[in-house]
C-alpha cells in the first residue's frame, strides 16, 4: 500500500512544479526536483520565492524586473500614475 501514497506525494510535486514552478524563472524542471529530493512543502517555498518568468516590467525607467502593479523603483503604474506609498518619499 507504500504505492498509493508514492503515487499522491508525486502527484503533489507535479501540481506544485505545473501551477507555481512554471511560471516563476526557476521553471517546472527544477521545482519538480526539489520537491521530490526534498519535499513538496520546501519546493513550493522554493519556487514561490523565484522570480516570475514574465515581469511586467516598467516603462517609465526601465526596470525590467518589476513585478507589482506599482513599480518598485520610480513608484509608477503603466499610466504614470505614482502609487500612494511613494507620494510621502517624493515630496
Ligand atoms: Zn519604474
Amino acid at each position: 500500500m507504500y504505492l498509493i501514497g508514492l503515487i499522491i506525494y508525486l502527484v503533489i510535486c507535479y501540481l506544485v512544479a505545473d501551477k507555481i514552478g512554471r511560471h516563476k524563472k526557476i521553471g517546472f524542471t527544477k521545482t519538480l526536483i526539489a520537491c521530490i529530493l526534498v519535499s513538496p512543502f520546501v519546493g513550493y517555498l522554493i519556487a514561490e520565492g523565484s522570480a516570475t518568468a514574465e515581469p511586467r516590467g516598467c516603462k517609465w525607467c526601465g526596470n525590467s524586473e518589476n513585478e507589482a502593479y506599482f513599480c518598485g523603483v520610480c513608484g509608477k503604474n503603466e499610466e504614470g500614475d505614482i502609487g500612494p506609498h511613494f507620494k510621502d518619499v517624493q515630496k
